[in-house]
């Protein structure tokens, strides 16, 4: 058996709302590797990790990639450093690139690592001294916080993974509105959907694909394979260069971020969870549109939230009523909010209990407690106190999925056509 050991080399913070892209540095790193007759094993790879991490730009991805050690190790270092300390948006304070390299076998304890940055948050310190303690080399650049991000991008194992073909721009196209041929994403999604996902947001009428920041992704497509990514990618016609192009292999897509609860009181601010709560409180909506209700179950109660920008999904949560079960998939923000990003409704509440309609046809009112009923037309009384069972129409269907739309869909959410529901 012929053992290949690898460099595991992860890269996080580089970029800022002005500009750079991690993914976009680390596919130049990549080229200037194999310029220099270095290789790199497989795909890179683009770890999304804890959605309510406070100093995240975007989406708080980290990226990663292996050499194998028959290539020149040192050179490989030397061009990694040098591309970040020469490409990062340092002048941004919020950019505080950090670079990991680690020799050898993902232990135990560096998946465990891992998944805490998807499921909590970590601190600067604690990642460099886990650093030490697997023996991974740091260079941390300013306050090095991307050091907690690279540890997870190489350590986090990907049972379930999606991947994503990025685009980039021309240097002297950054900022300015992308030339890209709105037809053809349209027929792209229709040739490639389920297998690509995310492309167009077909509520609100616009290509996902494309990113609304001053970055250097032209677009990125999502799929569960490359063979579909290739397909799209002739499809998607553009006016104007593509300079390079990457495809990543992520965690994206696959609801990795969630963790199961069994009861109410396990959530924890931060984290991101599967629960089954009982509706308390109607849905209301406030200033701003953002709509909130209550869920409980035997060991508490917890607020839920869909946002404005969720726009549509709100009128599936406006139909929500006390008594509905529903599973509930989202995170607890800093509020201690259950921000929703998708549900199941479980178990659906259709029944009302009003008093009980007269012989002549008006609904009749209390005739005073434990007297029965009486009505106020034609002045016919009831002893019975019961009031009576009705069906009410409802919108929403038990068993049903509904989820945010992908305008408002997070990086590590599984959208419903990946769970094999449309
Ligand atoms: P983009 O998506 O545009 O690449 P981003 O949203 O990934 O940007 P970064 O610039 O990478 O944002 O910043 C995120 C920062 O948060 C990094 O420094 C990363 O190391 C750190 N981080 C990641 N996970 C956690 C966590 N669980 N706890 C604390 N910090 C984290």
């Amino acid at each position: 058996m012929i053992l290949i050991n690898f460099l595991h080399v992860g890269i996080d913070d580089t970029d800022s709302p002005e500009g750079m892209c991690t993914t976009f540095l680390a596919s130049q790193i990549i080229n200037q590797l194999k310029e220099n007759n270095v290789s790199i094993d497989g795909f890179p790879r683009l770890i999304r990790l804890n959605p309510f991490a406070r100093h995240k730009t975007r989406g708080n991805g980290g990226v990663s990639f292996k050499i194998p050690l028959d290539n020149d190790i040192e050179l490989a270092k030397e061009i990694i450093l040098n591309a970040v300390g020469e490409l990062s948006m340092f002048e941004c304070d919020n950019t505080n690139p950090g670079v990991v390299f680690y020799e050898g076998e993902i232990t135990s304890e560096m998946v465990d690592y891992a998944f805490k940055a998807i499921y909590e948050i970590i601190t600067i310190d604690e990642a460099e001294n886990f650093a030490n303690k697997i023996g991974a080399e740091i260079h941390k650049f300013k306050k090095g916080r991307g050091i907690i991000g690279s540890i997870a991008a190489i350590s986090l194992p990907l049972e379930d993974f999606t991947y994503e073909l990025l685009a980039y721009r021309d240097k002297s196209k950054y900022g300015t509105e992308r030339n890209i041929v709105r037809e053809s994403v349209y027929r792209m999604d229709e040739e490639t959907y389920p297998e690509t996902f995310e492309n167009i947001d077909y509520a609100e009428g616009y290509m996902a694909i494309e990113p609304k920041t001053p970055c250097p992704v032209l677009y990125g497509i999502r799929s569960n394979t490359v063979d579909a990514l290739k397909k799209a990618f002739e499809m998607v016609e553009v006016e104007e260069d593509i300079v390079d192009c990457q495809i990543y292999k992520t965690n994206q897509h696959t609801d990795m971020h969630i963790q199961k609860a069994d009861s109410i009181d396990q959530l924890r601010k931060f984290g991101c969870y599967e629960i089954i709560g009982t509706v308390k409180t109607l849905p209301k909506i406030i200033a701003g549109g953002h709509m909130f209700f209550h869920v409980a179950d035997e060991t508490g109660s917890i607020e839920c939230g869909a946002y404005e920008p969720t726009k549509g999904f709100r009128k599936y949560v406006e139909d929500l009523r006390p008594g509905d079960v529903l599973r509930l998939f989202g995170g607890i923000n800093e509020n201690n909010t259950f921000n929703i990003e998708k549900f199941q409704l479980l178990e659906m509440n259709d029944v009302e209990y009003k008093n009980p309609l007269c012989k002549c046809g008006k609904r009749m009112t209390s005739a005073g407690k434990g007297k029965g009923f009486k009505c106020k037309k034609c002045g016919y009384k009831i002893k019975n106190n019961d009031k009576v069972e009705f069906k009410i129409d409802r919108n929403l269907e038990e068993g049903s999925f509904y989820e945010t739309p992908v305008s408002a869909r997070r990086h590590l959410s599984k959208p419903l056509c990946r769970m094999g529901f449309e």
